[in-house]
């Protein structure tokens, strides 16, 4: 088994650590916040006092980092992994960031010498836990080859979407999807209970009719339907609404650059951004069920993608 170097071991860096600890492999591990290492150190891994011990032998060296701006900084800042890693070191990166920062730092990486990979995962904490996440890989199929037994030990799906940038390209997609469904779940179950129909029938209709989607059957966002879900303790992350506006923006900024039209993407945008602005960004993504609940008349249409019409 291989020496693995972590960084980043936040609600899904630490069980995916946990995971490749249990797998046989040495997990050396590193955090900005000592309390993230002491709970690797918990899970078996080694504490790395800095990037020089993270990477140290290490035969890959995983990123699990909030935004693009941190991945920067842990790979091409001073100090950072690109010059601290011995040749032949595998850099796998499963933040999920923007795809401009994800070519950048391949870019400079395949400079230095070094094979490296985009891998975001979808499947959330429940997913980091159970070791059934589904990685999205960009990059060469030398370097996706050599990652997979590794990647494997954290997830159920790897697949290879192509070169630099596309695991995020394929993310930045899904997440878009994920947020609009999870909006739509939320107005369900808001116009249900104004209905009279209580959560539970809707969601044993709706969870074996076409209405039947992630947001709905693993992550429902009222309490009682799926036992696991944020809903059923206070809206603990899991997925934190300010990680989705991350990922809501990403999928804009995409859009523009590409020259693709995503009007309930803009939508989804514009409520988690009031949502994260009244206070709400470490909640988990599924409590954006409280600020449609509490919408009063009417008062949606403001969120409305600006009419094309003249
Ligand atoms: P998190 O905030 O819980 O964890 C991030 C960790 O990175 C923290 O422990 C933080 O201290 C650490 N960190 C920040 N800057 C650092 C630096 N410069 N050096 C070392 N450590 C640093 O976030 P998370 O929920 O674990 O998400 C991580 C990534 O995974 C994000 O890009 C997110 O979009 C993505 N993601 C999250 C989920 C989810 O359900 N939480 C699901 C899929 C993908």
């Amino acid at each position: 088994m291989a020496r693995i170097g972590f960084i980043g071991l936040g609600n899904m860096g630490l069980p995916m650590a946990r995971n490749l600890v249990a797998a046989g492999h040495e997990v050396r591990a590193f955090d900005t916040q000592a309390p993230a290492v002491a709970r690797a150190v918990a899970a078996g891994a080694t504490a790395a006092a800095d990037f020089g011990a993270v990477v140290a032998g290490a035969a890959a060296v995983i990123t699990m980092l909030p935004a693009g701006q941190q991945v920067r900084d842990v790979y091409l800042g001073p100090g950072g992994i690109i010059g601290k890693a011995e040749r032949g070191t595998l850099l796998i990166d499963c933040s999920t960031i923007d795809v401009e920062t994800a070519r950048a730092v391949h870019g400079t990486a395949a400079t230095a010498g070094f094979d490296m990979l985009d891998a975001p995962v979808s499947g959330g904490v429940a997913g980091a836990e159970a070791a059934t996440l589904t990685f999205m890989v960009g990059g060469s199929g030398q370097a996706f080859a050599a990652a997979r037994p590794i990647l494997e030990k954290m997830g159920k799906a790897v697949i290879h979407a192509g070169g630099p940038g596309n695991g995020q390209a394929a993310k930045i997609c899904n997440n878009l999807i994920l947020g609009v469904s999870m909006i739509g779940v939320c107005e369900a179950f808001v116009l249900a209970e104004r209905l009279g129909l209580p959560a539970q029938t809707l969601f044993d209709i709706s969870s074996k009719s076409s209405g039947q989607c992630w947001s709905m059957t693993s992550y429902c966002p009222v309490p009682g339907p799926v036992p696991a879900s944020p809903a059923n303790r206070d809206y603990r992350p899991g997925f934190a609404a300010a990680m989705m506006l991350k990922d809501l923006r990403l999928a804009e900024a995409a859009a523009e650059s590409a020259g693709a039209t995503i009007p309930l993407g803009h939508a989804a945008t514009a409520l988690y951004h009031k949502f994260v602005d009244g206070g709400h960004g470490n909640l988990d993504f599924s409590s954006i069920i409280k600020l449609i609940q509490e919408f009063p008349d009417g008062a949606a249409e403001k969120f409305l993608p600006p009419s094309t019409e003249n």
